[in-house]
This record gives structure tokens, sequence and C-alpha cells, in this order.
């Protein structure tokens, strides 16, 4: 086997240290603030029927038509690697009817979409996204919008920008869609390929094409709040009128569409500028989705882990810099002193303490090494003359300081680091 062997398909990664202490922080600082804001998780599986994001994202979507991960199992099922994780979640309470009506959950875990590796584009990538199900109000919404930016905030994240627009009520979408084809269907040959496509299958999608040309005709477009019911922008504007009172900035973008068509009412989207081209955090809107014989209203958001990884690291964060090193490191030289470390490791563990120590026989200076580079605050060392004289010799490593203690202060020491300080 060539070395290729050992690296994961193009497009997905392995996470480990040190990147792993910055996915890590992201995670504790979510879950917290998730509970505060009352939401549970949940974990649906990894692999759904294809039905299930076919009936709810809308058979036209660029996501069903191109970035699946499909196939057939033995059995003959049509499978698929989630692409998304609205869709499964919303499966999930349509089988709890009674208690899903004003359910409040989260999930967080990996996504798979089947496309061509890019710059902030990965087939296998991470979502951290909440779903609250309950009937269209602004408040509702506005909620929402505010939890995403909090996170963002908690997570050290700044300058970025939450925009927003509606996609009007489901009575709406047949008018805006006829109104776009008849103004698009003469510009035809102006048009990119997928906006071709796009303009029987799906209208809507061409307002967010990236391509020059689409672009301009776009731009000379009036915006799709005209076509719409005036009750779709009176939703729109007490969303925004309860957001400022929360004082969350947010801009409105008329041409901000968002890519699924299970969306009513308020969409939105916030961008990075240290990001690129792919400058989408994360989307989210209010959505009606339809399993079996359930619907589910209910509003949330998904929000693309690397990207905001990638937005901290433009600020400087590096994820190193979260890295925790156990609070000491043992140090043994000769077989009794290795022996009672041993000991001592395991009750120093079952203290709280977190600690680590050479278990091949080192020399005693390989171990001194391998203390240095663990990051450890603190190392205990014990030879011939600590096990003679039962003490332990305790080096503080910030300012270099060593002392030979004995138990009860090593213990303590070791135990409640901030009042040994104090003391000293
Ligand atoms: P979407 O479900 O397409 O609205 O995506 C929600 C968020 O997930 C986006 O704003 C991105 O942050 C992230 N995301 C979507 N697709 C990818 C991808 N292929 N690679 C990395 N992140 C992605």
């Amino acid at each position: 086997m060539g070395s290729d062997s050992f690296q994961p398909i193009q497009g997905m990664s392995d996470i480990a240290a040190p990147d792993i202490y910055a996915w890590q922080r992201l995670e504790g600082i979510a879950r917290d603030l998730l509970r505060r804001y009352a939401f549970t998780e949940v974990r649906t599986p990894v692999l759904e029927r294809a039905a299930v994001f076919e009936r709810s994202l809308g058979v036209a979507t660029d996501v069903v038509q191109k970035e699946m991960y499909r196939f057939q199992d033995r059995g003959g099922r049509d499978l698929v690697l989630r692409p998304e994780g609205t869709a499964g979640v919303i499966r999930h309470l349509c089988g709890r009817a009674q208690e899903a009506h004003d359910a409040r959950v989260y999930y967080l875990g990996p996504m798979f979409r089947s496309e061509r590796p890019q710059a902030g584009r990965r087939r296998q990538f991470h979502q951290l996204g909440v779903e609250a199900i309950g009937a269209p109000r602004p408040a509702a919404d506005a909620e929402i919008m505010a939890l995403q930016v909090d996170l963002l905030r908690a997570w050290g994240l700044e300058g970025f920008q939450l925009q927003c627009n509606t996609r009007g009520a489901p009575g709406d979408h047949e008018r805006v869609a006829t109104e776009l084809r008849a103004r698009l269907t003469a510009q035809h040959d102006a048009l990119c390929p997928d906006c071709r496509r796009r303009l029987q299958a799906n209208p809507l999608r061409i307002l967010d094409c990236k391509q020059e040309t689409c672009r301009e005709l776009v731009d000379a477009l009036p915006p799709v709040t005209e076509w719409m019911d005036p009750a779709a922008r009176t939703y729109l504007d007490e969303v925004v009128a309860i957001l400022e009172r929360l004082e969350i900035p947010v801009v409105r973008n008329p041409q901000l569409v968002r890519g699924l068509d299970y969306y009513v009412h308020t969409v939105w989207e916030i961008t990075h500028p240290g990001l690129g081209a792919q400058d989408a955090l994360s989307g989210g809107g209010r959505y009606t989705l339809t399993f079996g014989k359930q619907t589910m209203a209910g509003v949330g958001f998904a929000m693309g882990l690397e990207r905001v990884l990638a937005a901290l690291q433009s600020q400087g964060q590096q994820a190193a810099d979260w890295a925790e090193a156990p609070q000491v490191w043992l140090v043994a030289q000769g077989q009794a002193a290795f022996d009672e470390n041993l000991v001592l490791m395991q009750s120093l563990r079952m203290r709280g303490v977190a600690c680590a120590m050479d278990l091949q026989g080192r020399s005693l200076k390989a171990q001194m090494r391998m203390a240095n580079r663990s990051g450890c605050p603190y190392v205990v060392v014990r030879g011939d003359t600590e096990m003679e004289q039962g003490t332990f010799q305790l080096k503080h490593m910030a300012d270099g300081t060593q002392r030979a203690v004995e138990m009860p202060e090593l213990i303590n020491t070791l135990c409640h680091p901030l009042a040994a300080a104090e003391q000293e």
C-alpha cells in the first residue's frame, strides 16, 4: 500500500490534536449555551432513506439533484448519507407527534455532500443546528436568530454579518416563481447553464447564483417581496423590530433565498469576511415539513463548524491555544520509584488531577524531555534520595522553581493549585 492509503478520501479529514482542541472548545461552549436556551440534543442516524430528503428538501434542489451520496443496500433500499440535519430531526419528531409540537432540539455531527472539494467546500463537514418547533410567530424566529448571534459571540467571533429576507407564506411561492419566470425567460440565453435549468424547476434559486452574468440580471429585478402578500412583509418587519429591541444587528437582503424548498417566511444567512468566496458561516429560516400525515412547522439554523473555525483562525485564534495539558507529569529514577509513581498516579487521578508518566522505561533524561514537551504546569521527580526520605521534588514549570515536599503538601498543591499559589 502506498502512503496515500493513510489519507482519508479527498474532501474529508481526520480531526486530531491540535485541531481537536478547538473543536472541543466550540462544542463545550455551544452545549452550555444551548442548555441556557432550553434546547436538548438529538442524535439521529447518519444514514437515512433517500425519500426523507427528497420529500423535504425538494427534488429540484441542488442538494438532492447533485450532492447526495446515494446507494442501494443489499436489501435494495434507497439510502443516503445525510446531507443536512433538519430532515432527519423532523422525521424523528413526526414519529412522536404529541410531545414534538413544542420541541426545542439541537444536533451536532457530520454531514456529507458529494461536491468537488475546494476551499470551504468539503465532502464531509460538521454542522451544529437547532430546530424550534411551533407555528409561525415573529418572536420565535427572532429568538433563534439571537441565539445564533449569541453563540458566535460566545466563541469569540467578530465582524460577522446577519442578513435576512422573507420567502413569504406558502401561498406566495407560486406567484413569485411565475413572476421570475416571466421576467427571466426573455433573458434565457444570458443565464448560466445551472440557472437555465433552474428557470423551470426552481427559479428562486437564480437570485443567489454567484455567476457574474446572472448577478447582473438579478440586480435589475424588483425585490421579491413586491410579488408577495403584504402580510409577508409585515411578518419580516416584526422580526427585524424584535431583533433591534434585542440589540442584534441585522441587514435586510432582498436577494437572499437559501437553497432548500421547505422555507417559508424568514430566511437568514450569516457571513464572515475572513472566509473568501464561500463566506457563509450559517443559514437558517422558518419551514414547514410534511412526513406522511404529519406536518411540522418550525424555525432553525445550521452552522458549518469548519467555517466557524476558519473564521476564528482568520482572527488569529489557533487550535493549539486551547490544548489542555495534564496538570502534572511524574518522573521516576529506578524501579522502586517507578512502582510507587504508578500508585501515586492512580490516586491523583481518583482525586481529579490529570496526570501522566512514561511507561516505557525511558531514561531520566528522556522522561524529563517528555515532561517538558507535555506542557504540564508541574513535574514531580522521585529518585533514590526522595525514596529514602519519603519526599518528592516538586517542580513548578512556569518559573522553574523546585523544592522537596512531603505527601500531604504534594497532594494539596496538585489538588488545589490556585490556593497553594496564594499561600506561597
Ligand atoms: P446549508 O445546509 O447548505 O444551508 O449549509 C449550512 C452551512 O453549512 C453553510 O453556511 C456552511 O457553513 C456549511 N456547509 C454547507 N456545505 C458545506 C460544505 N460542502 N463544506 C463545508 N461546509 C459546508
